[in-house]
């Protein structure tokens, strides 16, 4: 087992992997932009080092000052959290090159699931269902070619995408011009990559994935699905599980097919292969996130699972302790709480945390590294912290959700508690019977939505 790793992120994520890393009797060491100097995941570590000013191009992203954190500090690892450097091929190669292990899959796999359209190729080759649309990226005439074979609407993507960046919904042929100049443009700007690719869209579709764990020798554990459907402009918001989209034969399907895929591309680690399901209940890849994602504790309540001590684990080379399916047990719903101002469109809403109330209570946990007097910089992301809830039934997670929510006071910046509330409290979530459109349909009636 390792001595001691870097942690090469800030916030929630990397206080989390602190806290697993001391259960497990290793030390922990921080990174920090001088922005963070004040904060929680700092204090927690055992040793912090300053890798730079605020912006994040010239602190967490920026690979030699991490790399240098680590040696100096004579981590046996890092962990990369997720953002930021979590799913960067030439930052694992760094690791490789400087004999630190780098907490995730090898070099090669990130890259060529970074690639979306390479890793659609590799999903295809392993028996794995696709979106219909492009077989690779291409220029207007090819991307034209492969809507109209898929039929309109399409969505064009980037092939470096993530966070919904560089994605345009295209309802009809003469609007492909104009969608395509201004995706791949955001995509290049994004990620230095304008290379663009096509799908149908899907709709009314739901977003489920398949959490996976895998260990060095090659052997698969799934730890069921995440249902994230409630998202806005393609971010999410609220994620359950299980989903109450899947049955018990889709659910073994989807987790079979992971498996099977996962071996194929000697995947490594923790990774999520993500799906959209349609009306009529059949799965399609759209990507895998190579990484933990922040959703992750969802699983873990259902299944009892660590899973970033298993990512600990399985990179210092322990095999995993079950394979095949995970157990389960009850119901799980995370809230995402980002600090966004509902009256300016949930425009990020940086500022100082005057009051800060957060829930107890049986089935409550809160993953957040904020607290009252925390200063939440305007440089990073919006998301402060997590609200994750479980018990028996989905009926009394819900309950347990809305009178965590409640409990819960935030003074001093606007979040988007009270849209979680609303969303909670829909007939539609209620139901269990909503898709990624839901949200944006019911913005006309959600009261925190009103405009003021
Ligand atoms: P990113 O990596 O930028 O987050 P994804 O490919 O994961 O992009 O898609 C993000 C979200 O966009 C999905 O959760 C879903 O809501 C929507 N989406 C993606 N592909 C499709 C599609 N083919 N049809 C309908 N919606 C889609």
């Amino acid at each position: 087992m390792f001595d001691r790793v870097l942690v090469a992120n800030r916030g929630e994520i990397a206080v989390r992997v602190i806290r697993a890393l001391h259960e497990l009797g290793i030390e922990a060491v921080a990174v920090y932009s001088t922005a963070d100097r004040d904060a929680l995941h700092v204090e927690l570590a055992d040793q912090a080092v300053c890798i730079g000013p605020p912006s994040a191009t010239e602190s967490y992203l920026r690979i030699s000052n991490v790399i240098a954190a680590a040696e100096t500090t004579g981590c046996d690892a890092v962990h990369p959290g997720y953002g930021f450097l979590a799913e960067n091929a030439e930052f694992v190669r760094a690791c490789d090159d400087n004999d630190v292990v780098f907490i995730g899959p090898p070099a090669d796999v990130v890259e060529q699931l970074g690639d979306k359209v390479r890793a659609k190729e590799a999903m295809a080759a392993a028996g794995v269902p696709l979106v219909p649309g492009s077989d690779g990226t291409g220029g207007l005439d090819a991307l034209r070619a492969a809507a109209a074979a898929a039929g309109f609407p399409v969505l064009l993507k980037a092939a470096a995408g993530g966070g919904g960046k560089g994605m345009r919904v295209v309802a009809a042929e003469d609007e492909l011009d104009r969608a395509f100049s201004a995706a791949t443009a955001e995509a290049d700007a994004a990620f230095g990559d304008g290379a663009m690719y096509v799908e149908k869209l899907l709709s009314p579709a739901r977003h489920v994935e398949i959490q996976v764990l895998c260990d060095e020798d090659g052997n698969v554990l799934t730890l069921g699905e995440r249902e994230c459907s409630i998202q806005r402009r393609h971010q999410k918001l609220v994620e359950e599980s299980p989903s109450a989209a899947l049955d018990a034969t889709t659910r073994e399907e989807m987790e079979a097919t992971v498996a099977r895929a996962s071996e194929a591309i000697g995947y490594r680690n923790a990774g999520t292969f993500e799906f959209l399901v349609g009306p009529d209940g059949a799965f399609h890849f759209i990507e895998v996130n190579c990484r933990l994602q922040v959703e992750h504790p969802v699983s873990e309540l259902v299944t009892g699972i660590d899973i970033v001590r298993e990512q600990i684990r399985i990179a210092a080379g322990e095999p995993l302790a079950a394979v095949g399916r995970a157990a389960r047990r009850g119901h799980a719903i995370e809230v995402r709480i980002n600090a966004e101002d509902p009256a300016r469109g949930f425009l990020p809403a940086p500022g100082r945390i005057v009051q800060l109330q957060l829930p107890l209570g049986p089935g409550v946990r809160v993953d957040t590294a904020v607290r009252a007097g925390s200063e939440i910089p305007p440089y990073y992301d919006s998301m402060i912290a997590k609200l994750v809830v479980w018990d028996d039934t989905r009926a009394a997670a819900i309950a347990r959700t809305e009178r965590a929510l409640r409990e819960l006071a935030i003074e001093g910046i606007p979040t988007t508690r009270e849209l979680a509330l609303d969303v909670i409290a829909s007939p539609e979530f209620r139901s269990g019977d909503y898709s990624i459109s839901t949200l944006a349909d019911l913005e006309h009636r959600l009261p925190s939505l009103a405009s003021p």
